[in-house]
């Protein structure tokens, strides 16, 4: 069986798309670790839409979705191709994904798929947010996705669990913000412990989370990631660091 464990990675700053730091080095050696999958499918923090959908394009454009950064970030050429029939399998898995044959794939999808496939031989495909879900609705699609992942599929959750770019160092190894190490710290040990109510609910618990998860487009790929856990798996941080001050690049495995 080829069953691919499923992700949730913290992509932060675009300049990771770029760097050679810890991160990026992570990010390689994870990919170097498994068997290589059929296609990844990223549920992306930066595709907010209504209704669910998924990337369909045989040859996807890679999209530089954020502005202000250096020239460099914008001549990185990262596009394998898609996968359409994929994206048309899980529509017609009648779970409420339709396929959109014209979107990109933003850096939520290529500045992470970069490290892990540098060879672009792995097809990448993305889903976005449905603005009209709440998280526990984000939690049910992931279960119902979660199939895939035993057809060769590698989900990846892309976001962030603290992200809050309004009091954000330009400095990638600032010191973190308080908050932010109490938010972290708090979301660690609920995945440690499996306390899917708790990290879905996070609203009621989370320390700090008005500054840790100032809106949740960032978080609520993580929902998708443990919306995939089965019974009797665990859920494994395998990447931690707080970048730029308020920006959480924990990354966590279902297996
Ligand atoms: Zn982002």
């Amino acid at each position: 069986m080829n069953m691919h464990k499923p992700l949730f990675i913290g992509h932060g700053s675009p300049m990771n798309a770029i760097a050679d730091n810890r991160y990026a080095r992570f990010l390689k050696a994870y990919a170097k670790s498994i068997r290589k999958p059929e296609a990844i499918v990223v549920v992306s923090a930066h595709w907010q839409t209504k209704g669910t959908y998924i990337t369909g394009n045989e040859h996807p454009e890679q999209i530089y979705d954020f502005w202000g950064f250096p020239d460099e970030l914008y001549t990185v050429r990262y596009a394998p191709k898609g996968a359409p029939e994929i994206a048309r399998e899980i529509e017609r898995a009648g779970i409420g994904v339709a396929v959109d044959a014209n979107r990109g794939v933003d850096h939520a999808g290529w500045a992470v798929a970069k490290h892990m496939y540098p060879d672009q031989d792995v097809p990448l495909l993305q889903i976005s947010l449905d603005v009209d879900k709440d998280i526990r609705e984000h939690f049910a699609l992931g279960a119902a996705l979660s199939p895939f992942s035993r057809m060769g599929v590698l989900f990846i959750g892309s976001g962030n669990i603290i992200h809050n770019l309004r009091v954000i160092d330009f400095d990638e190894d600032a010191k973190p913000f308080d908050w932010a190490v109490r938010a972290d710290a708090w979301v660690k040990e609920r995945l440690k412990n499996a306390e899917i109510d708790a990290l879905l609910d996070y609203v009621k618990a989370m320390p700090d989370y008005k500054l840790s998860v100032p809106t949740d487009e960032h978080y609520l790929p993580l929902a998708y990631i443990l919306g995939m856990k089965g019974p009797g798996q665990d859920i494994s941080t395998i990447f931690e660091e707080i970048q730029n001050g308020s920006v959480s690049m924990r990354s966590v495995e279902i297996a």
